[in-house]
């Protein structure tokens, strides 16, 4: 059965298979569409556009920004990014710098709670230029200082454990200017209890042009929920497995590729708004 899936990681940032696997897997595992969002960066997206037209998969360019909500930290993927954007470039690139001062950190307080690990040692799990958590927990499994990716969120590298930093995060219309300004279109990524009307009516005034309602942290009654809420409020929807490799969706439970998808007019109708956008002339 044909899909799309409009949210996956490569090891461009932290998931952990390279740009042109994830199309492969994409398109043994069925789907005919995917959006390539790994972490504050576009450069998988070439290598895996390329190896789309290989395996018949059309690949999204798109990105996961992190960006300030009201309780912390909000995920906004953005979809039909150009690549060779020099401002939305610079942006990427600076947010890429801020997450390698934040692993600096996180390795100094892994020191003070006892664990020698390197800068290096986490660098050597980054395929990519984007350096993010989930490659100290790669580097804290091979030096076997935890059992497993999620005992080293647990103990070091989650909310409130030891060694957690929090990323020092650009505003949420700040971001969703620059992504329109480039002829781009965004979703507000896995808001599970977040997504209430109130806070939905204020993403939309904020800029924020639909919502991601398919995850495998929402359960039926919130993908139901969202769903009916961005039919009201006039928002688009996305949807997509946040897959981040088949070994962590095994270990972590969370989603294999292939098992969350979203239909052809969902995809349809976030081209069309990307349409729009360029043809005004804002984008050349
Ligand atoms: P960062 O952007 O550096 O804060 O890292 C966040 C990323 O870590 C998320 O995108 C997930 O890929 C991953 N992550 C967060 N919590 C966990 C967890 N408990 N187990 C495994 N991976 C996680
Ligand atoms: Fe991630
Ligand atoms: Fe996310
Ligand atoms: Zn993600």
């Amino acid at each position: 059965m044909a899909g799309a899936d409009l949210h996956t990681h490569s090891t461009a940032s932290d998931g952990a298979h390279a740009p042109a696997d994830v199309v492969r897997l994409a398109a043994a595992a069925g789907l005919d569409t995917i959006a390539l969002t790994d972490h504050d960066t576009l450069s998988g997206v070439v290598a895996a556009a390329r190896q789309g037209t290989v395996d018949g998969v059309r690949v999204i360019a798109g990105a996961e920004f992190s960006v300030a909500a009201p309780w912390g930290e909000m995920h906004l993927l953005g979809y039909f990014l150009p690549v060779a954007d020099d401002r939305l470039a610079a942006f990427l690139a600076g947010q890429r710098e801020a997450r390698t001062e934040r692993m600096r950190e996180i390795v100094r307080r892994l020191a003070r709670a006892g664990v020698p690990l390197s800068l290096e040692a986490v660098q050597d799990e980054a395929g990519g230029d984007a350096l993010g958590r989930p490659h100290a927990a790669r580097a804290l499994v091979r030096g076997q200082y935890v059992a497993g990716m999620s005992a080293a969120f647990e103990r070091y590298l989650g909310w409130g454990r030891p060694a957690f930093v929090p990323k020092q995060l650009p505003g949420l219309e700040a971001v969703t200017a620059l992504v329109r300004e480039v002829g781009g279109v965004t979703s507000a990524a896995h808001l599970k209890g977040r997504g209430t009307r109130p806070a939905l009516e204020r993403l939309r005034a904020s800029g924020v042009d639909a919502l991601e309602v398919r995850h495998p942290a929402h359960d039926p009654e919130r993908t139901a929920s969202l769903d009916r809420l961005a039919t009201d409020l006039g928002l688009l929807r996305s949807g997509g497995t946040d897959w981040h490799g088949e070994e962590e969706a095994d270990e972590a439970g969370r989603a294999h590729l292939g098992t969350i998808t979203v239909p052809p007019e969902w995809v349809a109708a976030l081209e069309a708004l990307h349409r729009r956008r360029t043809e005004r002339g804002s984008v050349t």
